[in-house]
């Protein structure tokens, strides 16, 4: 389906501008369902997700793996949605398996029990992330949008350690739950875990719909980086292992991140309805990507336009073409530029260069005032009047 329910400009043209060198993809994302139980109101989803139906078959997605290892993928990872939510997902983790995958199972834990653990860890998985929405029974609750989410994950996070897996937990912060950094991290040492994402919200898809209620203040960021850094020193010095990554938002920053390591540089996303693209949330740009079930992935990774169009430098404006930080952060991220320009071909706002940063800094305005209004849930309500434009 290429069909995207919200009415999108067409400026961008339909060939490639140049054919500019790019190695293999080292990374294989399969989005195996927009399915899920939960509503999480950052969502990196597609706002109009209710519109993709169409699924990819066992068979169509264990095509997609072994021509991703022909291609010289190393990393395959599941998410959607929920991937439990397929029932064929310890098939599809023994064929990645069998194929030579690293593999690795992103999960809200909502559906796991203890015998899919077993099934998985039979299948020949990994590596299994369990995502929290807070340390806090209410707040995880409230923001995954269900009532036993909290229980159900901290069950689900024992259960994987229990079978032997590393256990890796990722929580996304925003002005609701960073003031308890300190907690979620006491939460994450009692759940022995070793190795912890502590990630500022990224605005995109439901996320950025939500961003008045979501944005933390400057101040809320700096005293929860602070108190990280004094639980590193501490927990080191108890010779406790754990590893924690502090992912700071880019809204706070004066450059944009290097985004996905370059356009169709090492990152492949394949959608649950077959369409291939360079970053898991491209699909929102008004340009057209290839579906897996019309194209091998070497034709969409060596010829397509989706991905040939942003790589190198030739696509860019000023200041971006002229500067000489480009090979650094490749003019920062073509969704956010889309998402606020209105223009992909734009710099990322982030950038200070940017002629749009202001609307950055006006963001960061609002962050210091509390939004009134309430959080828009990701569900299939919303979603449909997303789809309706
Ligand atoms: S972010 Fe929340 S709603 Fe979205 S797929 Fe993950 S668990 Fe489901
Ligand atoms: S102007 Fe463009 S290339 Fe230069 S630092 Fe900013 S985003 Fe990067």
């Amino acid at each position: 389906m290429s069909g995207v329910c919200q009415g999108k400009p067409s400026s961008l043209p339909t060939s490639p501008s140049s054919s500019p060198t790019h190695g293999q993809p080292l990374w294989l994302l399969a989005e195996l369902t927009y399915k899920c139980p939960l509503q999480c109101p950052y969502c990196s989803n597609p706002k109009d997700f209710a519109d993709f139906s169409e699924e990819l078959t066992t068979q169509e997605w264990i095509k997609v793996f072994e021509e991703g290892r022909k291609l010289g993928a190393v990393q395959l990872g599941f998410s959607g949605g929920e991937p439990l939510v397929r029932q064929d997902l310890g098939e599809l983790i023994k064929a990645a398996r069998d194929l030579g995958y690293y593999t690795n199972l992103i999960t809200s834990g909502v559906g796991l029990n203890e015998h899919k653990v077993a099934e998985f860890r039979e299948a020949g998985l990994d590596h299994i992330q369990v995502s929290f929405q807070a340390s806090d029974e209410t707040v995880n609750n409230m923001l995954a949008g269900s009532k036993k989410a909290f229980q159900q994950k901290l069950k689900m996070a024992r259960e994987v350690k229990a079978q032997g897996y590393p256990m890796v937990l990722n929580f996304v912060t925003h002005r609701h739950n960073i003031d308890q950094i300190d907690r979620i991290i006491e939460l994450c040492v009692e759940l022995e875990a070793d190795y912890v994402e502590l990630a500022t919200c990224q605005y995109y898809g439901w996320a950025y719909e939500n961003r008045q209620q979501l944005m933390p203040t400057r101040a809320q960021l700096e005293r929860a980086e602070r108190i990280t850094n004094e639980y590193r020193v501490k927990l080191a010095a108890a010779g406790n292992p754990i590893k924690l990554i502090f992912v700071t938002p880019d809204y706070y920053e004066e450059r944009p991140k290097g985004c996905m390591n370059g356009w169709g540089q090492v990152f492949l996303t394949v959608t649950p309805d077959g369409q291939a693209l360079p970053c898991h949330s491209a699909r929102m740009l008004p340009m057209e990507f290839p579906n897996v079930r019309e194209h091998s992935l070497d034709h969409i990774w060596n010829d397509s336009f989706g991905f040939n169009h942003f790589r190198g430098y030739e696509w860019m404006k000023e200041p971006c073409l002229s500067c000489d930080e480009k090979e650094k952060d490749f003019g920062g991220c073509r969704c956010q530029a889309f998402m606020m320009t209105g223009d992909a071909h734009n710099t990322d706002p982030v950038c200070s260069k940017s002629p749009n940063h202001d609307m950055i800094l006006q963001a960061r305005e609002e962050a210091e005032t509390p939004a009134a209004e309430p959080f828009l849930y990701r569900n299939e309500r919303n979603s449909r009047v997303f789809c309706k434009g």
